[in-house]
Formats: C-alpha cells, sequence, structure tokens
C-alpha cells in the first residue's frame, strides 16, 4: 500500500498534471493542499444513516417507507456537465450557451420545463471546467471557466435558478479532467490528501457563487476515492452515485458506511431496472442526461431531448401509482425524517398499535408502510395511549401506508 502510493506521487510529480494541479491549489490564496476541511458541515442528511426499524408481527411487516404522504415512488432529472463552456466549433454546449439556441434555454427551460413544469431537475455543475471530452485535451491552461470568473454567466443563472425553483444545482467535480488519463476520472490522479483538497476547493467555490447548491455531489467519470469518501463523509454531502458504482445499493437514498465514523449517504440512477420494476421497488427513480456529450443522452441532441420529454410524459401518464418529483437533497431529506421518527408497533386483538416515541419527529408526512394488514384496525398514540393524527392510505404496491398528519 506504502510503496503504491509512494510510486502514485512519484508519477504525479512527474506528469503536466500534477504541475498543474499545485499551480492550481498554490494560487489559491487561504485554499491550498493543507485546507482540506469542509467550509460547512450539511447536518441535515444525517438520520440517513440510523438503524431502520422494521417490526414483524405474525404475516404483517412494518417498515418506514422513503417517501411521504402516501408517495409510491419519487423521480428526478439530473443533467451531468452544466458549466460556463461552449466550444461551438466541436459542436459542444455545456450550458455556457444562455441564448434560445442554447440546451438551458432552449430545451431544460423553454420546452421541458415549459411542458412539464412538475418536473424537478439537478444540474449538476463543474466548478473550474478543464475537459474536451471530444480532443481529450485541457480546453483551457487557466481558471478562465472558474466560476467565480464568470460573473455575467452567474448572474444569469441565478435568474434562472430564483424564476425556476424546481431546478436545482449540484457538485459535479473541480476541473472534471484527468490529466494523466485524459479522461473525466479527475479524483483518480490525486492522492486522498489531494482530493480532500479539491473537494474543499470545490465546495467553497459553489458556496460562494450558488449559495443555493444542494449539498450533493456527483464525482467526474463516477469515480470515488477513499479521500472523496471521506470528505462526503464528514462534509455531510450525499453522493450521487449510480448503479455502475461498488458503492451504490439502490436508487433510494441510503447509508454507505465505511469505517466508524464514515457514513456516506448516496443515492442515484439504477441503469439496471425499468420503471415498472423500480415503481414496484418504491425506488428514486432517475432520468439521467448530459448536458452534451458523445453519447444518446446528450440534451444537445434531439435523441436525448426526446428521451427526456418521454421520461417526464411516461412519469405523468402513470396513473396506478403516485410518484412526487423530487431532488436529491429532497429525497435524502425525506429518508432522513422518516429515519428520525421513533415507533414500536403491536398487535391487541385485532388492532395494530404504532406507538411514536416522543423523542421522534412527527412533522407530519413521514409514512411507514404495512404489509398485509389484512382486515385489521389501526391506530396511531403517543406512549401515554393518547391518539396521534394520521392517514391510512391504500397503495397498488399492496401495502397500507399509515401518514403522519402532525
Ligand atoms: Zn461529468
Amino acid at each position: 500500500m506504502n510503496l503504491e502510493r509512494r510510486d502514485f506521487l512519484r508519477l504525479l510529480s512527474t506528469c503536466a498534471g500534477a504541475t498543474v494541479l499545485d499551480a492550481c491549489l498554490d494560487t489559491g490564496g487561504s485554499v491550498g493542499p493543507r485546507d482540506s476541511m469542509p467550509p460547512v458541515t450539511n447536518q441535515d442528511l444525517q438520520a440517513v444513516c440510523d438503524t431502520a426499524n422494521t417490526v414483524t408481527l405474525s404475516d404483517m411487516v412494518v417498515s418506514a417507507h422513503p417517501w411521504p404522504d402516501g408517495l409510491d415512488a419519487a423521480a428526478l432529472i439530473d443533467v451531468d456537465d452544466f458549466c460556463p463552456v461552449t466550444l461551438p466549433g466541436d459542436g459542444l454546449d455545456f450550458g455556457g450557451d444562455l441564448t434560445i439556441d442554447g440546451t438551458l434555454r432552449g430545451f431544460l427551460i423553454d420546452e421541458l420545463t415549459a411542458t412539464y413544469p412538475e418536473v424537478k431537475v439537478n444540474l449538476m455543475t463543474i466548478a473550474n471546467m478543464r475537459q474536451n471530452p471530444l480532443t481529450r485535451t485541457a480546453i483551457a491552461d487557466d481558471d478562465r471557466y472558474l466560476l467565480s470568473r464568470q460573473p455575467a454567466w452567474i448572474e444569469a443563472v441565478r435568474g434562472v435558478l430564483n424564476q425556476y425553483p424546481r431546478v436545482r444545482i449540484a457538485m459535479h467535480g473541480y476541473w472534471h479532467f484527468n490529466y494523466q488519463q485524459r479522461s473525466a476520472n479527475e479524483f483518480a490522479q490525486y492522492t486522498d490528501l489531494q482530493a480532500r483538497a479539491v473537494m474543499s476547493t470545490m465546495h467553497r467555490v459553489f458556496l460562494n457563487v450558488l449559495p443555493t447548491v444542494e449539498p450533493v455531489f456527483r464525482a467526474p467519470g463516477w469515480v470515488s476515492t477513499p479521500g472523496v469518501l471521506e470528505y462526503l463523509a464528514q462534509a455531510g454531502l450525499l453522493l450521487a452515485d449510480s448503479s455502475g458504482t461498488a458503492t451504490f445499493q439502490s436508487s433510494v437514498p441510503s447509508c454507505w458506511r465505511g469505517a466508524p465514523g464514515l457514513d456516506v449517504v448516496r443515492a442515484g440512477p439504477d441503469f439496471t431496472e425499468g420503471v415498472v420494476k423500480e415503481l414496484a421497488n418504491a425506488a428514486l427513480i432517475v432520468g439521467h442526461y448530459h448536458f452534451t456529450a458523445p453519447n444518446v443522452y446528450n440534451l444537445g441532441g434531439d435523441l436525448g431531448r426526446q428521451s427526456a420529454l418521454n421520461f417526464a410524459l411516461g412519469i405523468r401518464k402513470i396513473t396506478k401509482y403516485r410518484i412526487g418529483w423530487m431532488s436529491y437533497h429532497e429525497a435524502a431529506r425525506s429518508v432522513a425524517l422518516v429515519r428520525a421518527l421513533r415507533w414500536s408497533a403491536a398487535l391487541e386483538g385485532n388492532t395494530l398499535v404504532i406507538t411514536l416515541d416522543p423523542a421522534g419527529t412527527p412533522i407530519g408526512g413521514q409514512t411507514l408502510a404495512v404489509q398485509n394488514l389484512g382486515g385489521r384496525d389501526l391506530a396511531v398514540e403517543t406512549p401515554l395511549g393518547d391518539p396521534v393524527p394520521f392517514n391510512a392510505i391504500g397503495s397498488n404496491r399492496g401495502c397500507t401506508y399509515v401518514v403522519m398528519t402532525s
């Protein structure tokens, strides 16, 4: 392990990327290699890592349901690689073109959101874009695309975010470029210490220029390293991963437990499942796209745009299940709130009695799912036996939801 680390450091010191990396971090003023701590720590997703409570009573199973208000499933569109770059010569628009000819205004706002205003979109945004995916070279040798050096673009994006609160910003890397591999796997070129410093630098950029940024991060090229995961755990950020990663469990926000105290909340698209199966599994159904890229999920092209419109239409047309649109942060927040609810369940005669612990937080909307309730009655109570208001809602998933109403 030590030998590998030394070899890696030697490699870094001899490649062009290391020079650029060091220069970048050294010129960051107060932000340098030693500054690897999160500027702020987000606290509100911690309960996702609380132990899940499930109670089995003969043939009945009572468990926390991830979605509020009796929703069966959740949906989200995420779009990778948003940044101020546009390279007309290469036919690439990463969101830099804010005219009606660009992908943000011309498609995401004026077409997708205009047709389906219920849709929620997470824009996975790059702090200091360096990658040209077509030529596999750096698009700049300086920080010209650093978000803080693009005040006019940032001002326009802030205007869009204010006007369309269902469009949210999330973090998607600092350079998005791996100088050694000439790939998107940015974090594979860093030591763990460098990775933490780059994460911290990126995080600060977002908090400074786009302070409504969600506490959400997707690794460029889906490559998270131990240093990245450590940073995410410490900063309380959600890892927007996918079924293509080793950290994935399901699309629903869940907890990845590394070393003791190293808990990372993760969620993201499950590329192995179809929508029908995902609905039955109460999934977070993610339509995953790119602003511009040489693939079919490219919103710069007709095929990708039609796919995104069809995704929104498909979700709208489903009537068998109740689906709510949620951003990554909202989805994880919903799971955190229901995990924070403390409860027990018992069968008293023909009545399923759910007792809420006053240490829990029934702020309303949190939902428990009951399998095989059958003809039994339902009651929700405080430990003293006082009734707690709730709604019982049947679901085509074959269970009954108990929705706390206060
Ligand atoms: Zn990307």
